[in-house]
């Protein structure tokens, strides 16, 4: 952005009062999701004609802000969601980390926020892991959740792109997301609310988008339903995807079919991480529309064999049932499907480093 910035190095100051090992040992055992945070976070700051400037590895501590700072009320902010995982040799590694710096460019070019630049993105993740590699687990499906969040603090209620602006990277130990087992989500068709039309936010990744999405996820709940799935605005016909994560369906003869990137949907990593691998397995892969008709002709007529939903938090879950105000559809009989289950174990083999990375999508911390 600014011709003014140096490269950032993201120094480490170590925090001097770190969580115990004990302590963080049993945090490690049972981490959950998001509940427990590392010693340090990364940070940096940019001021419009300075550029990007103190950068630096620092204790985790909560933030001082203005009350009047512009993300309190425009919600001029966007973020990232990606792990790290150790692999069986001790040896810790990201994936396709280049993939969500260039995601969080987009996001920040669409919310009027300064990009940061790509070798920054992954200086501070790689210095963050550093800082903190005790704190990745080892073991199961279990990783380093790193949370990148870049938001305006600039104390100045005009509303207009703020001239100063934070960028953060934290750190939560994630678990095993099935640790029982891949269980079937069900999923609520949200009709009477949209995530994202065309022209607005929808893809790129900004706080905002979730706001609007918790009354609907709300909703589903209330329908015994674990996620939402959303429609397309202009027609509500077309399939989207669910609050957080993108959505596939098997069809009977071995393809996957997966909703064509709208400009209101999130282009998930881990939706066009799959499409690489099923193409690499030989499987038939389609960008299209999907309608909502499709799916249930689909479903009963046999068509769609499985369906499952996908992201960076859970891989993938295969989806059990869909349920709207119109009826319930069920799929299949109650676990994930065999396609499902193949190309889950493929990707997370190439993320554990239990399968060659023939795409060069693993980066060493
Ligand atoms: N859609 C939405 C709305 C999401 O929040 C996410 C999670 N980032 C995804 C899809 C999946 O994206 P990814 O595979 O990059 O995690």
């Amino acid at each position: 952005m600014s011709a003014t910035t140096t490269a950032l190095g993201f120094a480490i100051s170590p925090s001097t009062s770190p969580v115990a090992a004990a302590r963080r040992e049993e945090i490690l055992a049972d981490p959950g999701f998001g509940n427990f945070f590392t010693d340090h976070m990364a940070t940096a700051t940019w001021t419009a004609g300075a550029g990007w400037h103190d950068d630096a590895v620092v204790p985790y501590a909560p933030l001082v802000l203005d009350p009047s700072a512009a993300v309190l009320h425009y919600a001029q902010e966007v973020f990232e969601g990606l792990k790290a995982y150790r692999h069986a040799d001790g040896s810790v590694w990201a994936f396709r980390p280049e993939a969500n710096a260039r995601r969080l460019a987009r996001s920040a070019r669409r919310l009027a926020l300064p990009e940061l630049p790509e070798e920054a993105f992954l200086a501070s993740i790689e210095q963050l892991v550093r800082a903190d590699e005790a704190w990745v687990p080892s073991g199961g499906e279990s990783s380093l959740y790193l949370r990148p969040f870049m938001i305006a603090t600039e104390a100045f209620l005009g509303v207009r792109a703020a001239r100063e602006v934070r960028y953060l990277v934290i750190a939560s130990p994630a678990g095993s997301y099935f640790a029982g087992g891949l269980k079937p989500v069900s999923i609520w068709l949200s009709q009477d609310y949209t995530r994202a039309a065309l022209g607005g936010t929808g893809s790129a990744k900004c706080g905002g988008n979730y706001a609007a999405s918790l009354l609907p996820q709300q909703q589903a709940a209330e329908h015994g339903c674990d996620q939402v799935c959303f429609v397309d605005a202009a027609e509500r016909r077309w399939v989207e995807e669910l609050g957080g994560m993108n959505i596939y369906f098997v069809h009977d003869d071995g393809s996957i079919v997966t909703p064509a990137l709208s400009g209101s949907i999130l282009e998930g990593i881990t939706r066009a991480s799959l499409l690489q691998l099923a193409a690499d397995a030989g499987r038939a892969v389609e960008e299209r529309r999907v309608s909502v008709e499709e799916w249930r002709e689909g479903v009963a007529s046999g068509r769609i064999t499985e369906v499952f939903a996908c992201g960076t938090a859970a891989v993938i879950t295969p989806v059990g049932r869909l349920v709207s105000p119109d009826g319930e559809l069920v799929h299949g009989t109650g676990g994930a499907g065999p396609v499902t289950e193949e190309l889950r174990r493929t990707l997370l083999d190439v993320q554990y480093g239990r399968r060659e990375d023939t795409h060069g999508w693993m980066r060493r911390l």
